[in-house]
């Protein structure tokens, strides 16, 4: 028999990461790149490049059975596209069709929060859950969701857009997809900053208290980033911690309006400042989560696949759909 194997693909904002996988699982190879934003045509040429460079990996008799995707949305399934990516300054990006043809390839797509759920029953904490979220803390935040076993998609694949539930209403700050209150307007990397200058201003922090973030910032507060913030939180910096106090609180309801809306058994946690922080991030949440609950509180914890979870879920998305 051939040797089989699978190609998985993690379409990000900044990077698309690639990986060969044997038919077990395992995986081979793994290469990755910047994501191009010239045209909408160049991130699948990339991929396709990406994928051409693994041929001396596979033996004579092996063969690739098809491409599993885990993208950044939103995304137009139906078309197999990103229907707009404002991380990139495009706009209907093909993704399932140019692959399809050059590789003459079956092509799954998801949007990269579906496949990391993917990921995590099949391969990492979610094993033995039928009732599971993934949660990124990332550049922006997401979910995907098993509810009793089934995979939730939606109408265009975004059943889960939990970044954009409501959890305030005192800032009222705008999202960047133009609603109010939105839980990344505040909570994720790309928007931290601006929430952490308002809290600033309003806590009306005097320059001995600010003295830890104007040296990490050159004296120059637009030049603040979420890195810094939780680097600070890291070293006890007081103003850090106080800022990531209002930002845990925000991260509980978030995770409540979670468990309200699915009653996960489990939630796992990825995405890079949970994975860099994982115990400032996760234990104010654990422990401030109580008091926004109608329902009983799952167990909640960082996800053991790390950064590669949407490579696992691409797997897994490909795979099982072919075999
Ligand atoms: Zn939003």
């Amino acid at each position: 028999m051939r040797d089989r194997y699978y190609v998985s693909v993690d379409v990000g904002a900044t990077r698309i990461r690639v990986a060969l996988f044997k038919s077990s699982g395992e995986i081979v190879q793994r290469v990755e790149a910047s994501t191009p934003r010239e045209n909408p045509e160049a991130p699948s040429r990339k991929i396709i490049e990406l994928i051409d460079s693994f041929k001396p990996k596979i033996s004579m008799r092996g063969e690739i059975l098809g491409v599993g995707i885990g993208s950044i949305g939103p995304l137009d399934l139906k078309k197999g596209m990103i229907s707009v990516a404002p991380n990139l300054g495009l706009k209907e990006v093909p993704l399932v069709e140019p692959i399809e043809e050059k590789l003459g390839l079956p092509v799954a797509l998801q949007n990269d929060c579906t496949a990391a759920v993917i990921g995590e029953k099949y391969f990492g904490a979610g094993k033995t859950f039928d009732n599971l979220v993934y949660v990124t803390i990332s550049t922006g935040i997401g979910g995907g969701v098993y509810v009793d076993g089934h995979l939730l998609v939606g109408k265009d694949g975004n059943a889960a857009e939990v970044g954009h539930f409501v959890v305030d209403n005192r800032w009222n700050l705008k999202c960047g997809c133009g609603g109010i209150g939105h839980w990344e307007a505040y909570c994720s990397g790309r928007n931290l900053p601006r929430f952490a200058k308002i809290l600033i201003e309003e806590l009306k922090a005097k320059d001995s208290e600010k003295r830890y973030l104007m040296k990490r910032c050159n004296r120059d507060l637009t030049r603040l980033t979420a890195k810094t913030i939780y680097e600070g939180a890291e070293e006890g910096d007081p103003l850090c911690l106080r800022i990531l106090e209002e930002v845990s609180d925000l991260n509980a309801r978030g995770f409540a309006s979670i468990t309200n809306a699915y009653d996960p058994e489990l939630i796992s946690v990825g995405g890079a400042i949970t994975l860099n922080h994982p115990k400032l991030v996760l234990d104010p949440i654990i422990r401030g989560i109580g008091k926004y609950l109608a329902v009983r509180a799952p167990e909640i914890k960082v996800t053991p696949l790390g950064e590669d979870i949407v490579l696992y879920g691409a797997f897994a998305l490909i795979s099982r759909s072919i075999s």
